[in-house]
C-alpha cells in the first residue's frame, strides 16, 4: 500500500477512482461531483431530475467521465440497479455518496406536523441512506475496500430550527452510518457522514421560502465563524477528503462542516425561527 505522502503529494487526489453519487444532479451532490470528476474520478449521477442529470454529465465532461442513472433512492430495486449499472460499466465502486434528500413541509412543531409528510421524509432521508449502504456493500465487501459517505446535516447533532422529520432523518443517518462502520470495517470499507450548517441550493431555498441568496444571508447573521460564506464547494471538499486515501484510517465519524455552530449550541437564539 502506498504511504501517505504519496497521498497527500497527489494533485488529482482520486485518480481512477469510481464513485455513485445520489441526489447529484443539484446543490452539493452537484459540486461533489464536478469536484471528483476534477480529481479524476469516474463518477455516476443517480437522481430524479433526469434533465439536470445529463445536462450535468456533458458539461463535467462526457460519458467517459460522467454517466447518469434515474434512481429513486426510496425504491430498493432503483437502487440495486443504479449500482449494478455503475460496476457493469466502471468495473467497480470505491465511493458510495448517499446525498439524496428533502426537507419536506416547512412546519417546525411536531403539533403541527404530518404523517404523511414524516413519512415520505423518512423515505428518501433514511431508506435512501439505508439503501445506498446497503447495496454499496454488497459490492464493496468482495473488493475488501470502500468508502460510504452519507450527507447529514448539523441537524443531525442539533435541533437547530429544521421541521421535526428532517431532524430525525438525519440523527437516524448518523445510527446508520455508526452501525455500517463498525459492521463493514473487517471488509476495509470506511463509512462516515458529512454534516454541513446551512447554505444557499433549491432544498433549503424551497425549505426557506426565500432565493438562494437570501438563505446564504440568513445563514451569515446567524453563523458563529464570520469572514466567510459556506458554499456548496465547501461541503464537496469535505465529502472528497472523506473519499480520498488521505482519510484511510478514518471511519465512524460525523465530520460537521458548521463552523462551530453546533459547538456553541445556538438552537435557543435560532428557535425564533420557529415561532
Ligand atoms: P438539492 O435539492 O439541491 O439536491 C438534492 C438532490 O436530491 C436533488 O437533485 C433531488 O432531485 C435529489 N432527490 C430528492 N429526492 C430524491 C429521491 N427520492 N431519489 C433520488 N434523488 C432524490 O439539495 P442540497 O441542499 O444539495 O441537499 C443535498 C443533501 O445535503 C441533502 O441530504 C440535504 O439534506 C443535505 N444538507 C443540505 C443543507 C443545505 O442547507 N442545503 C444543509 C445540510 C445538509
Amino acid at each position: 500500500m502506498a504511504g501517505v505522502s504519496t497521498h497527500i503529494t497527489a494533485t488529482r487526489r482520486l485518480e481512477g477512482k469510481v464513485a455513485l453519487i445520489t441526489g447529484g444532479a443539484s446543490g452539493i451532490g452537484k459540486a461533489t461531483a464536478k469536484l471528483f470528476a476534477q480529481h479524476g474520478a469516474r463518477v455516476v449521477i443517480a437522481d430524479i431530475q433526469d434533465e439536470l442529470g445529463h445536462a450535468l454529465c456533458n458539461e463535467i465532461g462526457g460519458s467517459s467521465i460522467c454517466s447518469y442513472v434515474h434512481c429513486d433512492v426510496t425504491d430498493e430495486s432503483a437502487i440495486k440497479h443504479a449500482i449494478d449499472t455503475t460496476i457493469g460499466s466502471n468495473g467497480k465502486l470505491d465511493i458510495m455518496v448517499n446525498n439524496a434528500g428533502i426537507v419536506g413541509s416547512p412546519e417546525i412543531k411536531i403539533i403541527e406536523s404530518d404523517k404523511a409528510n414524516f413519512e415520505k421524509v423518512l423515505s428518501v432521508n433514511v431508506t435512501g441512506c439505508y439503501l445506498g449502504t446497503k447495496h454499496a456493500a454488497r459490492v464493496m465487501i468482495p473488493a475488501r475496500c470502500g468508502s460510504i459517505i452519507s450527507m447529514a446535516s448539523v441537524a443531525s447533532v442539533d435541533p437547530c430550527a429544521t421541521p421535526v422529520a428532517y431532524t430525525c432523518s438525519k440523527h437516524a443517518i448518523l445510527g446508520i452510518m455508526r452501525s455500517a462502520a463498525i459492521e463493514l470495517g473487517q471488509f476495509g470499507i470506511r463509512v462516515n457522514c458529512v454534516s454541513p450548517y446551512a447554505l444557499g441550493t433549491p432544498l433549503s431555498a424551497k425549505a426557506f421560502g426565500m432565493s438562494e441568496e437570501e438563505v446564504d444571508n440568513v445563514m451569515e447573521e446567524h453563523a458563529v465563524l464570520r469572514g466567510v460564506r459556506l458554499k456548496a464547494d465547501d461541503v464537496a471538499e469535505a465529502v472528497m477528503y472523506l473519499a480520498s486515501d488521505e482519510s484511510r484510517y478514518i471511519s465512524g465519524l460525523n465530520l460537521l462542516v458548521d463552523g462551530a455552530f453546533s459547538v456553541a449550541n445556538l438552537s435557543h437564539g435560532f428557535f425564533k425561527y420557529a415561532q
